[in-house]
């Protein structure tokens, strides 16, 4: 048996009463780490108790092995309808491969759990919707946009909720990740292609000598800022000194020229495309699994689906207008892995200036937008010593990084040719400092341990409760619940 976390349970409960309100074909968003294969095979449980007929539908083999093998610890029976594989038969419920189903014999079925949907709507997927006309349509997302931009509305009559990625992340499902934008790509003036950024522009935009060389330094400093966390971890393998990272290039070319670069400063690094020989991209994935190199770099493959929990360092460089491929991609590194208890995102395409910070609270809707008005999201702002980007509503005196200043009065935000900092030992040492003091912080979690954090540092009584009162403002800003104070 196995037990829903409280808001998986709330989630069926929603969907229950979505259907029951009239609406036969309903969205699921659940962020990634949210557990939609979890909830999707409580779904097919209810439901085959009742005697119904499931047909889950995924595109990628992953996935519809995944599922099976949820199915299993559910002790759900059931069949695999896929190229080469054995698992054929007639029980109630069918996991199927969207590709096979298309050209066999389609199942009956009164209730259809369609997974990634913001990727099916193929023609041929519509027709298998067409010839299921009369059965219950669930459709599961981390991003209800198709890459086009496009919603779903067309397809599904309501959506429904699953939880925030902040509440997510607070409760440990997901890593919360650290921002650093050290640059932002000028896009004024680049063509646009069905919706997104067209990608010859794109690719000569960053496929630059400096941009390369800059993304490589940025690594290596924000790595940097983990020096001190990584000296407690016992047992450290050579390739951990370094976060296990993921690239998205704008191009071939770009990430091969990635890689060069990175190998050219000592980092082991590898490049796949679409094109790498199926072999290869599998042996150089296990590698990577494995720790044998740190970088993997990549033009438009793992945006879904790679599932390497200890990868913890994200480098965005590929600027796109699709909140879709932001969310995924930086999905990648959000996991939960033991001895990990952040990730760094690396955004040097722009992406958390034009889409916001990957956990700002967003109310999706049917058509493609978000409903929050985008001047109510938190204003990304940019460390000028580190390059953090963090939301000055949540730190309004200083960088959660490095504890620089963060200044009162509006600044231009710095664009690529601000000079790179040159990290001598002083100035290591220095951060380092700042970011012990900011992990103290961190820790504090009620008002007394403030008060002994300021006694222990010197500082004057009020400090505390400042700190205490900016804590709970940030919280409450946030959504989370504001801690009651016992009152005297
Ligand atoms: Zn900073």
């Amino acid at each position: 048996m196995i037990n829903l976390r409280p808001y998986q349970d709330g989630a069926i409960e929603n969907l229950k009463q979505a259907i029951a309100g009239g609406h036969q074909k309903v969205l699921l968003q659940a962020a990634t780490g949210a557990g939609k294969t979890i909830i999707a095979c409580e779904m097919i449980r209810r439901a085959t108790a009742k005697q119904k007929r499931v047909l889950f539908i995924a595109h990628r083999k992953e996935i519809i092995n995944q599922t099976s093998d949820k199915l299993e610890l559910f002790n759900i029976e059931h069949g695999v309808i896929m190229a080469n594989h054995s698992r054929v038969n007639n029980h109630a419920v069918q996991v199927a491969s969207i590709q096979t189903l298309t050209r066999r014999d389609k199942p009956q079925a009164d209730l259809l759990i369609i997974d990634e949907t913001h990727l099916a709507c193929s023609t041929s997927f519509l027709k298998i919707l067409e010839h299921y006309a009369d059965a219950t349509v669930i459709g599961l997302t981390a991003t209800p946009i198709r890459l086009d931009g496009r919603g779903l509305g067309k397809i599904y009559g309501d959506i429904v909720q699953v939880v925030p990625m902040a509440q997510l992340i607070s409760e440990g499902h997901l890593v919360k990740p650290r921002v650093f934008a050290p640059f932002k790509p000028d896009m004024k003036g680049v063509r646009k292609n069905k919706g997104d950024y067209d990608a010859t522009e794109t690719a000569k935009l960053m496929d630059t000598k400096e941009i390369t060389a800059d993304i490589v330094k940025h690594w290596q400093k924000s790595n940097m800022l983990d020096f001190e966390k990584l000296e407690k971890v016992e047992n450290l393998r050579k390739p951990e000194i370094h976060r296990k990272t993921i690239v998205f290039a704008s191009s071939v070319q770009h990430s091969k020229n990635l890689v060069a670069e990175f190998q050219h400063a000592g980092i082991s690094a590898k490049h796949l495309d679409a094109n790498t020989p199926a072999t290869e991209r599998d042996a150089t994935l296990q590698a990577w699994r494995d720790n044998e190199f740190t970088v993997l770099s990549n033009c438009g493959l793992f945006i879904e689906g790679l599932d390497v929990p200890d990868a913890s360092c994200c480098i965005l460089a590929r600027p796109t207008k699709s909140l879709t491929i932001y969310l995924q991609a930086v999905g990648r590194v959000m996991r939960p892995a033991e001895n990990k208890t952040d990730c760094i995102i690396l955004d040097c395409a722009g992406l958390t200036y034009e889409h916001g910070f990957v956990d700002d609270h967003r109310e999706w809707t049917l058509n493609g937008r978000i409903k929050r008005p985008k001047d109510d999201a938190p204003a990304v702002h940019i460390c000028e010593e580190c390059f953090a980007a963090y939301s000055k509503a949540e730190h309004p005196n200083e960088c959660p990084e490095c504890g620089f200043e963060t200044p009162t009065e509006r600044r231009e935000t710095k664009h690529a040719d601000v000079d790179m900092i040159e990290l001598t030992p002083a100035i290591v040492a220095q951060m380092r400092a700042k970011r012990i003091r900011q992990i103290e912080m961190g820790k504090c979690k009620t008002l007394d341990d403030f008060i002994e954090l300021g006694r222990l540092r010197g500082y004057k009584a009020g400090w505390a409760y400042i700190k205490w009162n900016e804590r709970k403002a940030w919280l409450k800003s946030n959504g989370y619940d504001v801690p009651v104070e016992p009152t005297e």
